[in-house]
């Protein structure tokens, strides 16, 4: 993959936000840096880099999407009123699959996606 400054400047302030932000919310904080980029260009390099595996990308059905700086398997907390998705802090280790099983065969596994839900501290104190 071609390093390119824009795509440099999109993936450090991804890794600013531990919150796992949307591609509307990276492109406002790129945009400080980066004044006349656009919002498919944002897209764009988010896309590839995730499909590199540079980062990670979290869809949610019809939600917006949001994307991870770090593409290791681990796990996330989501709180079900606000839609905030945090990595746990603690570690949790993640179930490996039997590799020798023969469903397995056919199919190549990429990646896991592990994750608690319910609600945030600021949702459980009533703040949003
Ligand atoms: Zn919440
Ligand atoms: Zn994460």
């Amino acid at each position: 993959m071609r390093e390119t400054k824009q795509r440099r400047i999109i993936l450090e302030e991804l890794k600013k936000h531990m919150d796992h932000p949307g591609a509307d919310e990276l492109y406002h904080e790129v945009r400080k840096v980066l004044p006349r980029i656009s919002l498919g260009t944002v897209y764009r390099n988010l896309d590839l880099l995730s499909e590199c595996g540079v980062i990670r990308k979290l869809e949610y059905g019809s939600g917006q999407k949001r994307f991870d700086p770090n593409p290791q398997p681990h796990c996330h907390f989501r709180c079900v009123k606000c839609g905030s998705v945090k990595d746990l802090p603690f570690e949790i280790e993640v179930p490996e699959p039997d590799k020798n099983h023969p469903w397995l065969k056919t199919r190549k596994i990429l990646g896991a996606n592990l994750e608690y839900y319910g609600l945030c501290t600021e949702c459980m104190a009533g703040e949003h």
